[in-house]
């Protein structure tokens, strides 16, 4: 259950989230759907522990997290702006999330593409997921290059298959598809979707896209200037839009 108790947040003297209430039941696929600005990344950003809550609430499975680190809060993200390890293979920046797992004494040591490479190699575990996940998001062929010879809806890819390798409690992904082609765009929510079936946890999910919302949803919050409009699932909120700017933003014939 994520339970948001009445969260705001302020970069100096703007409000770009005001009160934002919500109780999502376990295992429900929330998008975050909304304008450009209106605060979804920041409201993911909250979520995952990536910035600070300026005042209110936020519970994960009734415990308060407000101040606990991602790590704790067992968290698996996709950004808007995804970073790789340009010096690593897309094979060892798929894996390093697993790696950094099993290797805790690792923090100290630089990231190096081989070390990780040989983690992967010792440890078939490791190895069957990279190749499940990779497979999955059409990367086989591409796992020994380094992410500068990849388009940019490859490193995408790669960007969504390093979240995908570990089982977090929460997923949280911000326009993973944006910089991907239609064609590929409906094939991966096809893909999101089912990965959201087989798993059976939380998903936070962040789009300005309402088919993407409509398809993907099994609960929608439609947000604007920082504020709540509606909360609801693909259905309700398309039958009975909260006001004009839901019914436009949807493009309901209410
Ligand atoms: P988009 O769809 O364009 O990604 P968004 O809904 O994700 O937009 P946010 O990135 O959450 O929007 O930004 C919400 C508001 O907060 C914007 O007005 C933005 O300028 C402001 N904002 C975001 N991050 C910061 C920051 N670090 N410092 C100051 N203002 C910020
Ligand atoms: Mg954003």
């Amino acid at each position: 259950v994520i339970h948001f108790n009445g969260i705001s947040k302020r970069f100096g003297d703007n409000v770009v989230i005001r009160e934002f209430e919500a109780e999502v039941p376990d295992q429900e696929f929330l998008v975050l759907l909304g304008p450009s600005g209106c605060g979804k990344s920041t409201m993911l950003r909250m979520i995952a522990g990536l910035t600070d809550i300026t005042s209110g609430e936020l519970r994960l499975d009734g415990e308060l997290v407000n101040e606990k680190t991602p790590k704790q809060r067992n968290v698996a993200f996709v950004f808007q702006s995804y970073a790789l390890y340009p010096h690593m293979s897309v094979r060892a920046n798929i894996a390093f999330p697993l790696v950094m797992d099993r290797f805790r004494w690792w923090h100290h040591i630089p990231f190096v593409n081989g070390f990780v490479k040989r983690a992967i190699m010792r440890d078939p575990q490791v190895a069957a997921k990279v190749a499940e996940v990779a497979e999955m998001l059409e990367l086989t062929d591409y796992l020994d290059r380094r992410p500068r010879a990849l388009s940019g809806g490859q490193r995408q890819r790669v960007a969504v298959a390093r979240a995908l390798v570990r089982e977090p409690s929460i997923y949280l992904l911000d326009e993973p598809l944006s910089n991907l082609d239609a064609k590929l765009r409906t094939q991966m929510r096809a893909e999101i979707s089912a990965l959201y079936q087989r798993v059976g946890k939380s998903f936070v999910y962040v789009t300005h896209d309402q088919v993407e919302a409509m398809t993907m949803g099994t609960k929608i919050i439609v947000l604007n200037g920082g504020v709540v409009q509606q909360y609801g699932t693909p259905k309700e909120i398309y039958d009975r839009p909260a006001n004009t700017f839901v019914a436009r933003f949807i493009g309901s014939p209410a």
